[in-house]
């Protein structure tokens, strides 16, 4: 690693890592590799009132799962640590002090009530309380109190934040990667707490010290954030680190499937699909959320979808490995607009996936779950399996529903269907069809559809006379795949044992008609 790019995912562990968070990591991730750079990622936990316990786990299990590896981190460790917020607070005091001394942040007093009453009598007149440089003289602070008075209230030890000063009526001016020139007025600034009176250090702040210690070259974070950049903006130059100020990137919102807005949570409740990568339990609330990874998907296909909500690689290729995405993502092929969710490309995506998958792979995957239904079967016969159904399938755990005959015996046929073929006139055929299927001796599918077509030419039968019910006594459907393919896979005895079954039970259904 020898660029000087060095990029982080910075989430805050208040809930399970919803997936525009995964977008913003694997953006993160594909950029950093792109650019032989580091990837890095911190844990934003210093809001202890959102803290949600087992949130940071799960956020390493999603990333985890998902194969984005970061190279600095909370349990990786690295030179610029710790990684965890929570456990830089001396960090965060002294940079404090420093913008205290500097001039550019100042003590305030205030107490939670006394805000609240000015909120609520601005409210009354239909206004919003703003703290900022029109208020902050007749408020309780080091810059309206004598210095005596500010000392005095400090030896009582009276609880105080500090706010960043923010002069009115300048224009901060920065350059998005995406969204180009990027203007604020500061007079829509307030000034910003910067330490609570916890002793913690607000987003804002412990973002800014952070990146700038982490030697972070490149902000890349949803859309959501881009107000909070003109105040990130003043505080590099209160802190005179204007000079390395990373670059700005704000990723477009993932869009509802329908209507307008962000997709939330909600949405997917209220759709049937998972917005989260892993399944979560509520700690508090005991509310249940389904993830992709629960749902079937692969991790893989998973990232190929997000990947392009947003971003296009700008040739007609959707269906990318990860060393594929890397190498040809750019910052410059990101969208303005926000992406619209389609659940329905994700779950394209993750049969593709499926279907190019290696077949030892995905036997591999099935033979455990084969083992918890009770099926006992060798690794060839999963094999075998698997190429039979992989492209009949949009997730590996449909399988072995979808083609549960391959182990157990048929358990309901396809009657309308069967109606329509199983004639008087042609039940002598299959008779004779069965014993041509008894003489075989090499019973590959190839062998097995050279007879069949020689049987049907020679009874001047057509294809569509014999074959669905072949289908159906083997499967109970119409929808499995190559019929001789079956047959070479349940092999000889169980093909005509089951066909034998099959005919029996054909007279007797269509005969109680
Ligand atoms: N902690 C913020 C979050 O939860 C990070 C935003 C940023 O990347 O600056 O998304």
């Amino acid at each position: 690693m020898n660029s000087t790019v060095r990029v982080r995912f910075a989430p805050s562990p208040t809930g399970p890592l919803h997936i525009g968070g995964v977008r913003t990591a694997l953006y993160t991730f594909l950029y950093a590799r792109k650019h032989q750079g580091t990837f890095i990622l911190r844990i934003e936990d210093t809001d202890q009132g959102r803290y949600v316990p087992g949130a940071e786990d799960y956020i390493k299990e999603a990333l985890d799962w998902l194969n984005i590896q970061p190279d600095e981190g909370p349990e990786i460790g690295g030179d610029l640590g710790p990684y965890r917020q929570s456990e830089r607070k001396a960090i965060y005091k002294k940079y404090a002090d420093e913008i205290i001394a500097k001039g550019n942040a100042y003590f305030a007093f205030d107490t939670p009530e006394d805000l609240g009453a000015l909120r609520k009598e601005a409210e009354a007149n239909k206004e919003n309380f703003k703290y900022d440089a029109s208020t902050r003289m007749s408020l309780k602070n080091s810059l309206s109190l004598s210095p005596d008075e500010v000392q005095n209230l400090m030896d009582q030890e009276a609880p105080y934040v500090i706010r960043l000063k923010v002069n009115p009526n300048e224009e901060v001016v920065f350059q998005d990667l995406v969204r180009e020139e990027v203007r604020w007025s500061t007079n829509e600034l307030d000034d910003k707490v910067l330490m609570k009176a916890d002793g913690m250090p607000t987003y804002h702040f412990a973002n800014i010290v952070d990146d700038h210690l982490m030697k972070v070259s490149h902000v890349i974070r949803g859309e959501e954030w881009l107000s909070s950049t003109p105040v990130h903006v003043l505080l590099y130059r209160a802190m005179g680190w204007e000079d390395t100020m990373p670059e700005f990137c704000h990723l477009p919102l993932i869009l509802k499937p329908v209507g307008k807005g962000k997709l939330s949570k909600r949405d997917g409740a209220k759709f049937g699909f998972p917005v989260f990568p892993l399944d979560w339990v509520d700690p508090k609330t005991g509310e249940e959320v389904t993830g992709f990874r629960e749902k079937g998907f692969e991790a893989e296909a998973l990232l190929n979808f997000l990947a392009l909500v947003g971003w296009n690689p700008g040739d007609n290729e959707e269906v990318m490995d990860i060393n594929t995405m890397i190498e040809k993502f750019s910052i410059d092929r990101v969208s303005k607009s926000g992406g619209r969710f389609d659940y329905d490309k994700a779950k394209w995506f993750n049969a593709q996936y499926v279907q190019q998958g290696d077949e030892e792979d995905l036997a591999t995957k099935l033979k455990p779950l084969a083992a918890q239904k009770g099926y006992e079967v060798s690794d060839d016969f999963l094999k075998g399996f698997v190429q039979l159904m992989k492209t009949r399938v949009t997730f590996v755990n449909e399988f072995l529903d979808e083609g549960y005959y391959f182990f157990e015996e048929v358990k309901a046929y396809d009657e309308k269907n069967l109606r329509k073929k199983w004639k008087e006139d042609k039940r002598a055929k299959f008779d004779l069809l069965y014993q041509r299927l008894d003489r075989i001796n090499n019973f590959t599918e190839e062998v097995v559809e050279t007879e069949v077509k020689a049987f049907l030419q020679e009874e001047e039968l057509g294809f569509g006379a014999v074959l669905p019910i072949l289908r159906i006594g083997l499967s109970g459907t119409l929808k499995g795949p190559s019929v001789f393919g079956m047959m070479e896979l349940l092999g000889k005895e169980k093909t005509l044992n089951r066909l034998k079954k099959a005919y029996a039970d054909f007279d007797k259904l269509l005969q109680n008609v």
